[in-house]
């Protein structure tokens, strides 16, 4: 059965991801899945939190007459306004649930949105290193990703270079704090001096310029350290993410995108985010979670969980030579690859049945990444094999 050329090479660009997988099964097969240290997925172990399973009993047990029936595509009034009221209060602004539209998960909302802002051939920058994703989504709707590195030791924003590569074509800039792979959280001043060279940017080209904040790690803090709301420092800025993260639920396909009650013209956009919503086919998000979410939108998993698995695995690889910056949130690790190329590094992490993502992946080479979103355990026994594949790259 013929399937389209752009397809194709999609597929065998991305390839490398399904062969990290037969390897892991492969692996599991002859050492038993005990022996296998599994680093490649960002698929919470942990299940949601208490109060999701309370809900969801309560739900179930007290059904709401047409509770699976179609509704408005932008979502449960309920729902849109238990998120827009802790936007209004992270963001000292009048976000309603007229901002709000629930979607399939992070990336629904990622979709909804490109498809109602790009005309085609319009360019969407990215920062390097990327979740691999969006090179994907923003193709999807006809867009042209531009890459943009961050700083390459610290993983910040480096507005200059973004800046530099604004042309009178671009129509959004995509952040992600805290950042998939790096972990890295970028502060107020930084958003605040991105708000400012936009909106420079957008008077010097007379056209709106984006910033599409995807958040799904923003309740995955560290140390104390909160993310700042994007709304109070870009005007023109939407927020997508989701709850696969937080309250661990990624196969139930819930988030949102929010968009900022300052911007231009917002009640266009929000009647094309609706109808993106709509005719992408996903018609609106599932319904049973929009009535759960709405009464969780101040929960999360546990998080000083993720902050001791961060501390483990930072303290001893960084102890054993690897080097890397210390994330503030979410739950990846993204060390400087030991060998020159980072496929053949992990290749032989492989070896020591240890499996990871390279860089290359994140259009980064030169570094892998770490997913510790994984049980405690099989970071204490994978501990030995680490130390060994140290030694045997001459750290
Ligand atoms: N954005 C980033 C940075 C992610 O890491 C992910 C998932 O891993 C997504 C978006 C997609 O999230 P969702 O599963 O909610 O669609």
């Amino acid at each position: 059965m013929p399937i389209a050329t752009k397809i194709a090479g999609h597929i065998s660009k991305s390839s490398w991801i399904r062969k990290m997988f037969e390897e892991g099964e492969r692996l599991r097969q002859v050492h038993g899945a005990e022996n296998v240290y599994d680093f490649t997925l960002g698929n919470p172990d942990t299940e949601p939190p208490r109060e999701f399973q309370e809900e969801f009993a309560r739900l179930a047990t007290r059904p709401i007459p047409g509770m699976h029936r179609y509704m408005n595509n932008a979502g449960y009034l309920e729902t849109r306004a238990a998120v827009a009221e802790v936007l209004a209060e992270a963001s000292g602004l009048p976000v309603g649930a007229e901002h709000v539209v629930m979607t399939c998960g992070a990336g629904g909302a990622l979709n909804v949105v490109l498809k109602t802002i790009l005309n085609p051939g319009e360019e969407v920058i990215i920062l390097t290193p990327y979740f691999v994703e969006y090179k994907f989504y923003i193709d999807n709707h006809g867009g042209v990703p531009k890459e943009v590195w961050t700083n390459r030791e610290t993983f910040q924003l480096n507005i200059p270079a973004i800046e530099a590569a604004i042309t009178n074509k671009t129509r959004a800039v995509i952040i992600c704090s805290p950042n998939n792979p790096t972990g890295v959280i970028y502060p107020e001043e930084s958003l605040k001096e991105l708000g400012e060279m936009l909106a420079r940017a957008e008077q010097r080209y007379d056209r709106q310029i984006y910033v599409i904040s995807d958040e799904p790690y923003a309740r995955i803090a560290f140390d104390g350290k909160h993310v700042p709301n994007i709304f109070r420092y870009v005007e023109s800025s939407v927020i997508v993410t989701s709850h696969s993260k937080d309250l661990a639920l990624p196969g139930e396909r819930i988030g949102y995108m929010a968009a900022n009650p300052r911007a231009r013209g917002v009640e266009q956009f929000m009647e094309g985010a609706v109808f993106s919503n709509r005719v992408l086919g996903y018609v609106n998000a599932p319904a049973l979670m929009q009535r759960l979410v709405a009464k969780l939108q101040r929960a999360s998993v546990d998080i000083g969980e993720y902050q001791t698995k961060r501390d483990l695995l930072y303290d001893n690889l960084t102890a054993m030579g690897f080097e890397m910056v210390r994330p503030d949130g979410a739950f990846y690790l993204f060390p400087k690859s030991p060998l020159a190329d980072d496929v053949e590094f992990v290749k032989l992490a492989q070896k020591h049945r240890i499996l990871l993502v390279p860089g290359a992946g994140f259009g980064a080479p030169g570094f892998f990444r770490i997913a510790y979103c994984v049980d405690r355990g099989m970071i204490e026994r994978s501990l030995p094999a680490w130390r060994k594949l140290a030694q045997e790259t001459g750290l």
